[in-house]
């Protein structure tokens, strides 16, 4: 079972609404006994959403401040017409038509802010796929993004390139912005090139998941799990062939957006996932198993002639390695992106990719 959330657009000014919803978060935080709607009856909000509210900010022990509250309602509010495309919410008068596709099997709930309704919908996933061979997907911080070897056909894609250029022009645009300490405007860009990311992130992980399906291939990814704890730096720190460490202009936040985008697509797709041990991946010859020479984007291995693109070769050797630890069924990551919010039309992408696998 897997959760993906829509992002619809409703057209409605609930400024009264979400003004009274906060007013509700502040009095939750304040007496966290508080669980009855009738308590705060007088505060005008219907008590199925008065209700989700109460429940998540009083019980939440490590909130302090409550910030952005949006409108929480349960699935057993919410009504789904899947002949007429409509979702439709009574409590607040509300009728959504949807473009999502219809195999959800049912709504868990929606939360709502003043422009988007964030529909959870619930999904059942594929029964796992046997596969016999893997796909090796080598995640990069300079050039392409991702680059993915298929070491059974000997093909190689190369995506995301567009990711690298993306840094490096609103990189410069930040440090203009800096220098004129504009730090509206900075907040504004730095959640554009986010955004632009994101649809980065959902484009590549959906054609590295259809690669896989043509493929009848698992994925294989390097075990990037040490970062998670290394989160403070925000840095993701690979070893080169000489074996100095350079830090990486791209933040950890992309590379796990990737992996978990990729880990929830799979899930739904059927399509098994490993992580294998990321030590000289990018050192050790495709074709031999021995370490090589890496020269930039080149790499060359002394012992047995291989001459191959530095990320492709990366790429077949992830692949090929034996995995060190199985598909993370790691909750927490889908979590993640749900609760990002997600866009309309890479989600549509994702619906599409699942279509073509039913
Ligand atoms: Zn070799």
């Amino acid at each position: 079972m897997s959760i993906l959330t829509y992002k619809i657009k409703h057209n409605r000014d609930f400024t009264e609404e979400l003004r009274k919803a906060t007013h509700i978060a502040n009095y939750s935080l304040k007496h966290r006994k508080c669980r009855t709607t009738k308590e705060v009856k007088y505060i005008g909000l219907k008590a199925c959403i008065s209700n989700q509210i109460l429940k998540k900010y009083g019980s939440n022990k490590k909130l302090k401040k409550v910030s952005k509250v949006k409108l929480t309602i349960n699935g057993y509010f919410i009504q789904a017409d899947k002949e007429k495309r409509e979702i439709s919410i009574p409590a607040l008068k509300l009728k959504l038509p949807y473009l999502f596709n219809n195999n959800f099997i049912k709504i868990n709930q929606v939360e709502i802010d003043n422009k988007y309704v964030y529909v959870s919908a619930e999904i059942s996933d594929k029964s796992e796929i046997k596969v016999e061979n893997y796909i090796g997907v080598d995640r990069n911080t300079t050039g392409h993004a991702a680059v993915v070897g298929i070491p059974t056909t000997g093909k190689v894609y190369k995506l995301g390139k567009k990711a690298f250029h993306i840094h490096r022009k609103y990189k410069k645009i930040r440090e203009h912005l800096q220098k004129k300490n504009a730090k509206k405007q900075l907040k504004k860009i730095r959640r554009r090139e986010k955004n632009i990311i994101r649809d980065i992130n959902h484009k590549m992980s959906n054609k590295i998941v259809k690669i896989a399906l043509e493929n009848s291939c698992g994925i294989k990814l390097e075990n990037l799990k040490g970062i998670r704890n290394n989160n403070k730096s925000k840095k993701w720190v690979k070893k080169n062939k000489s074996g100095e460490s350079f830090k990486s202009s791209i933040n950890t936040w992309e590379f796990y957006q990737l992996q978990s985008m990729i880990e929830y697509k799979s899930k739904i797709c059927g399509v098994p996932v490993l992580y294998i041990d990321p030590h000289y991946t990018s050192q050790r010859c495709s074709k031999c198993g021995l370490i090589g020479i890496r020269n930039g984007k080149k790499f060359s291995c002394p012992h047995c002639g291989h001459v191959d693109h530095a990320d492709a070769n990366a790429g077949f050797v992830i692949a090929l390695a034996s995995p060190v630890i199985s598909k993370s069924n790691d909750q927490s990551l889908i979590d993640r992106d749900v609760s990002e919010g997600s866009t309309d039309t890479p989600l549509l992408e994702t619906q599409r990719l699942m279509e073509a696998v039913a």
